[in-house]
């Protein structure tokens, strides 16, 4: 892994390089609440975007809140959220969410990882999406784009996202965290792309170590 000096480095050219946090940057997939973010990260499991947000549409037609959402019958709520697969087990997973939010946060989502994650379907990921985008927490949300990224360059050696995750938060500047996650993952998208990354021309190569392997391999 990088030491402290190469990972500020890193980060001050991203932060040069990449578009950060927007003023309206938006719960996942655009979602306007914390409840409607939590569903819709719940329903983005092993789903593509366009999949998730075809579901999430369907069903915020039917319910926008926990309430109106119990209310619905299983076989509604897994017609309308069929497109993003798992739809039985999702549905199951909905329900409990639901219940377990009215019952021990008053219909209210938590702002805290804690609180998200001890709700049924809330992993890391969907905790700190939630916090950093619907929420405005300086937190770096770790998706497929962000952990390639991290662990290429060596700012993380992770082979989960959740372990990513744990160590960005160890090791990332405190000035870097409001807006990291969105260098990275513009990184990922634009540079650092998952097949054909642009390292020679990448402004990170001088210290990426997936790039000093390559070349001396080569
Ligand atoms: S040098 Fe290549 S692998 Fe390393 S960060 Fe840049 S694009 Fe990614």
């Amino acid at each position: 892994m990088l030491d402290d000096e190469a990972v500020e480095s890193v980060y001050r050219i991203l932060s040069h390089e990449m578009p950060g946090r927007t003023p309206d940057a938006k719960g996942p997939k655009g979602q306007p609440d914390a409840f409607r973010s939590c569903i819709s990260c719940m329903l983005s499991a092993q789903s593509l975007d366009r999949n998730t947000a075809k579901a999430s549409r369907a069903v915020f037609a039917l319910a926008t809140t926990p309430e109106a959402m119990l209310e619905l019958d299983d076989r509604d709520i897994a017609a309308a959220i069929k497109p993003c697969g798992l739809y039985n087990n999702k549905t199951r997973s909905i329900r409990k969410f639901c219940e377990t939010l009215l019952a021990e946060h008053g219909g209210v989502v938590p702002d805290t990882r804690e609180g998200l994650m001890s709700l049924p379907g809330i992993g890391r990921k969907c905790a700190d999406i939630v916090m950093s985008f619907t929420f405005g927490k300086d937190v770096i949300a770790v998706d497929t784009h962000v952990h390639r990224v991290c662990n290429r360059i060596g700012l993380t050696n992770a082979k989960t996202a959740d372990r990513t995750a744990q160590q960005l938060e160890e090791r990332t500047p405190e000035w870097a965290l409001r807006d990291g996650h969105f260098w990275l993952i513009q990184f990922g998208k634009r540079v650092c792309t998952a097949r054909a990354p642009k390292c020679p021309t990448c402004p990170v190569n001088d210290v990426c170590e997936f790039y000093a392997a390559t070349r001396a391999n080569s």
